[in-house]
């Protein structure tokens, strides 16, 4: 029975369709929207960051990390630029990251559109998916009956940025299939920090250099966006991190220090020191807040200084250097504890899912349960920000959609 039922029309299981339905294979999509890929239509701030020039397995993170780079390969990647052309995006490149030219997630998911019509793929729609269960054939109990088949791809994504309502991901079957699941996080989110002062900086953004400290020991850094919040930070850089210490945040000490001056290519505090002293040479008038002035948004000054001890009006020759020292560490290295991070509904996905180990890296069949396949986000495979997710839905739907039925 050349017949194949995909749980969920999303970015994963459309590819799965189309890579099926070209290769002549009967398939119906079983989706609990009215609307298929409508999480692509907040990707990206609504521009769709769907892939990446730059798309190597050391943007991704796993329980089982050794298993990345067998999914992530070159000729994975060959493929799935082809197939993203061969659905007519043209892209625009920003400093590799890949958008529609339109700038709009909507084309993606027209693009998306008009190859299904075209193919003619049968989609059912409002029909939650409530469990598998594996008899002979795959026994799927739905909101509108039951539905049976021989072979199956899930492709429900994750609880990531659901607002209103609970759907089931189906991670409870695939246990009982007899799939590992490992513990489920926000990932891609914002972080909650230790501190009485974030009202004050809330809304400013900036660049600096983040760096996440485990234990103390220096685990990862990155450069780039950052937004302070009023309970603590966000933006691209704060993301980055967050996938990197979300899991780890209940048995250990996690800190984040913030170089404000990294855009400056200011990197230590004596750095930072001979820097403001010729300024206040050049300026000798001016408190340490004006110094500051078109460097620094001054609510950050502000609150920077007042951590210190400091007020707006303070000027170098009024202080001790025991204090300029503080204050000017405050700028290259100003530490946070971080004690939290938002909920699923303001992630941008999930961390953990079915065990990577269990997944044949040709053809995303699970290895414990023939002709059952396993796409995207649902496995744990946590991509970066910058089009990784996007990336590996589209990647791994072509791997199942020319995998299932291939021997
Ligand atoms: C705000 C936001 C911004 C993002 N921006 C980017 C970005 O710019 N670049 C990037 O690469 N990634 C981005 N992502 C992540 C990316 O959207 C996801 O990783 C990707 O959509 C995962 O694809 P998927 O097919 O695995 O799951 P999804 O796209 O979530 O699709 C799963 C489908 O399954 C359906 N479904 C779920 N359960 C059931 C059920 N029980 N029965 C029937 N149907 C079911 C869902 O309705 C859905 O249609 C962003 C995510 C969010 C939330």
């Amino acid at each position: 029975m050349r017949k194949v039922i995909i749980l969920g029309g999303g970015a994963s299981g459309l590819t799965a369709a189309i890579c099926l339905k070209r290769r002549g294979i009967d398939v119906t999509i079983l989706e609990k929207n009215k609307q298929v890929g409508k999480k692509i239509l907040v990707t990206g701030a609504g521009k769709c960051n769907y892939f990446n020039e730059d798309f190597t397995s050391t943007h991704f993170i796993a329980t089982a990390s050794e298993c990345t780079s067998s999914f992530i390969t070159e000729k994975n990647v060959k493929r799935t630029k082809a197939f993203l052309d061969s659905l007519g995006i043209i892209p625009k490149i920003k400093n590799g990251y890949y958008y529609p030219n339109s700038l709009k997630a909507v084309s993606i998911q027209n693009s998306l559109l008009t190859e299904l019509r075209n193919l003619q793929v049968s989609i059912l729609y409002d029909v939650t998916v409530q469990e598998i269960e594996k008899k002979e054939h795959f026994i799927l109990k739905t909101t509108k009956g039951q539905f049976e088949t021989q072979n199956l791809i899930v492709a429900t994504g994750s609880k990531a940025y659901y607002h209103t309502e609970e759907p089931t991901f189906l991670l409870d079957s695939l246990k009982k299939l007899g799939h590992t699941i490992v513990p489920i996080y926000p990932g891609l989110v914002q972080l909650k920090a230790k501190g009485g002062y974030f009202k004050e900086w809330a809304g400013i953004r900036t660049e600096a250099k983040l760096s996440l400290f485990i234990q103390n020991r220096l685990k990862k850094e990155v450069v780039g966006e950052l937004q302070l919040t009023n309970y603590g930070i966000s933006g691209i850089c704060t993301m980055l991190l967050s996938n990197h210490l979300v899991p780890k945040l209940q048995e250990e000490k996690i800190e984040i220090r913030i170089n404000f001056l990294e855009p400056l290519q200011m990197k230590t505090v004596e750095e930072a020191r001979e820097f403001l002293e010729k300024r206040n040479v050049t300026f000798p008038n001016r408190t340490i807040s004006e110094l500051l002035d078109t460097i620094l948004d001054y609510k950050l000054t502000n609150v920077l200084l007042k951590r210190v001890g400091l007020s707006l009006d303070a000027t170098f020759s009024s202080c001790t250097k025991e204090i300029i020292d503080k204050f000017l560490y405050s700028l290259v290295s100003f530490p946070l504890e971080i004690i939290g991070y938002n909920s699923f509904k303001e992630a941008q996905i999930c961390l953990g899912g079915v065990d990577l180990r269990e997944i044949d890296e040709r053809t995303m069949e699970s290895k414990k349960v023939k002709n059952l396949y396993m796409i995207g986000e649902m496995l744990d495979m946590n991509g970066d920000c910058g089009g990784y997710n996007l990336g590996f839905a589209w990647m791994s739907g072509i791997l199942a959609g020319n995998g299932v039925l291939s021997d």
